[in-house]
């Protein structure tokens, strides 16, 4: 094996063709669910892979149970589609918390403190009701799956996407690393919803990346009297099931440096220290909290809390300056969670990279500059980009042309009719 300093030369490999398949989504965060469901309902073959064996993402593994949220602020929905149909799958199961739909806008202090107790309420008043959703992790992973049972998706866990297979300016197909060995797998269209956009780096497309401070959000169980601890300042909140809270670790309490969550000894180091200060944080509050003294740790996330790593630089980066300005060709509309009557209006080329024509990016890590990244990574913006990759990449594939040259008019339309939300009276 030849080698040079600080190199080896790995041997030539045949790799295996596992499948070919119309679409191909990377990542099974709520932004890769909700492309491949929307790309199979619209009768696209398609596979989605998975490195880890669940669905979510952050919104279950990091244990991020808030979906902030789905109205502009005063109290006019915003985001429906996907978003919307899980929150009534978990709340025909008991496993959602939010205001009632009269209660959305309202300025009545006492509604706002019950829902700053669930954490559905925050940034700077003076506040109003928010039609954000506390759901249950657990019940969210169970949703996802059964979203993807339900239609013909092939869903493939713990294979991890290595490369993208880049043919001038299209994406062929996708190198896997599994436990059974390296194997590629084929697409007429690529759709990058890894969160961290592994497939536009791997590709070649530009991106920005940004230095996070690592979270650990968990939950604790036996609490007594959890309200009046909340009320007395505690930085917690009310969860779904008796006596339970979930703590945003990190948000008061930090480790001592930024991290690059692409890099392996940053993110390494993040774990320990993370588990580390978690653990004193649960041994304090039992010390100090009155109604902790006998609570235990359900769940610390399995993932870390990673706001931010790289934003591809696509065909637009939707920029602060464009706030509550409408885009001909919208594919999603998004408030702000810490903001009111701010609005994004995401243009279908915030999801593609210029250098490719098949390449579909969807999730946290589409084409926004960082502080609109801000409102577009949450949940239900990311599930909106995601219903939209899908819904265009189905398009495309049925149209015979690649998702770059597909009139968007024909995706807002589909989306419409399957309740996105992309005008508003
Ligand atoms: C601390 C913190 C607090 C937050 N608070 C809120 C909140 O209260 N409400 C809210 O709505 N949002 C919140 N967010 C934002 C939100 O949780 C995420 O931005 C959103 O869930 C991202 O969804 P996604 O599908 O784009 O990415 P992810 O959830 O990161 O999903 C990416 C998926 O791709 C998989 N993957 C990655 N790389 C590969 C690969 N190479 N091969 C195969 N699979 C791969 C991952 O395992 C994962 O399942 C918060 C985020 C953080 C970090």
């Amino acid at each position: 094996m030849a080698t040079r300093a600080g190199f080896i030369s790995e041997p030539q490999r045949q790799t295996p063709v596992k499948a070919e398949t119309e679409v191909l989504v990377i990542g099974g965060g709520t932004a890769g669910v909700s492309a491949a469901v929307a790309a199979a309902r619209n009768g696209a073959e398609v596979i989605l892979v998975e490195r880890l064996g669940y669905l979510g993402g952050l919104a279950t593994g990091g244990l991020i149970a808030l979906l902030l949220t789905l109205d502009d602020g005063r109290g006019r929905q915003v985001i429906g589609g996907l978003c919307q149909e899980i929150t009534d799958r978990l709340q025909n199961r008991g496993a959602a918390h939010f205001p009632s739909r009269s209660e959305w806008g309202s300025a009545d202090e006492k509604l706002v403190a019950r829902d700053q107790q669930w954490g559905l309420v925050w940034g700077h008043g003076p506040h109003r009701v928010r039609y954000s959703v506390a759901y249950d992790a657990e019940e969210f992973k169970f949703a996802l799956n059964t979203m993807v049972e339900e239609t013909k998706a092939r869903l493939l866990f713990h294979c991890y996407a290595c490369d993208a297979i880049v043919d001038g300016d299209r994406i062929t197909g996708v190198t896997f690393q599994s436990k059974a060995g390296r194997f590629a797998i084929l697409a007429k269209t690529v759709i990058d919803a890894s969160g961290d956009g592994d497939i536009f780096t791997s590709a070649g497309a530009p991106y920005e990346k940004e230095a996070v401070l690592p979270w650990l959000w968990f939950t604790m169980g036996g609490v007594e009297n959890a309200e009046a601890a909340i009320e007395k300042g505690g930085w917690f909140f009310r969860t779904l099931g008796n006596g339970r809270v979930l703590l945003p670790w990190g948000a008061t309490e930090r480790v001592a440096r930024k991290i690059d969550a692409t890099d392996p000894d940053d993110l390494s180091y993040a774990e320990l220290a993370c588990r580390r200060r978690v653990m004193e944080q649960v041994d304090s509050m039992r010390a100090e909290i009155p109604g902790f003294a006998q609570a235990h740790i359900c769940h610390i996330a399995d993932q870390l809390g990673i706001t931010e790593s790289r934003r591809l630089v696509g065909r637009h980066v939707l920029a602060h300056d464009e706030v509550d300005r409408p885009c001909e060709d919208v594919i999603a509309i998004t408030g702000n969670w810490t903001k009111y009557e701010s609005l994004y209006y995401i243009p279908y080329r915030s999801l593609l990279a210029a250098q490719f024509a098949n390449l579909i990016v969807a999730g946290r890590c589409i084409s926004v500059d960082h502080r609109v990244h801000h409102a577009t990574k949450e949940i239900p913006p990311c599930m909106a980009t995601g219903e939209a990759a899908g819904v265009a990449a189905a398009l495309s594939v049925r149209a015979g042309i690649e998702p770059a040259a597909l009139d968007v008019k024909l995706i807002q339309i589909r989306l419409e009719s399957q309740g996105a939300i992309l005008r508003l009276p």
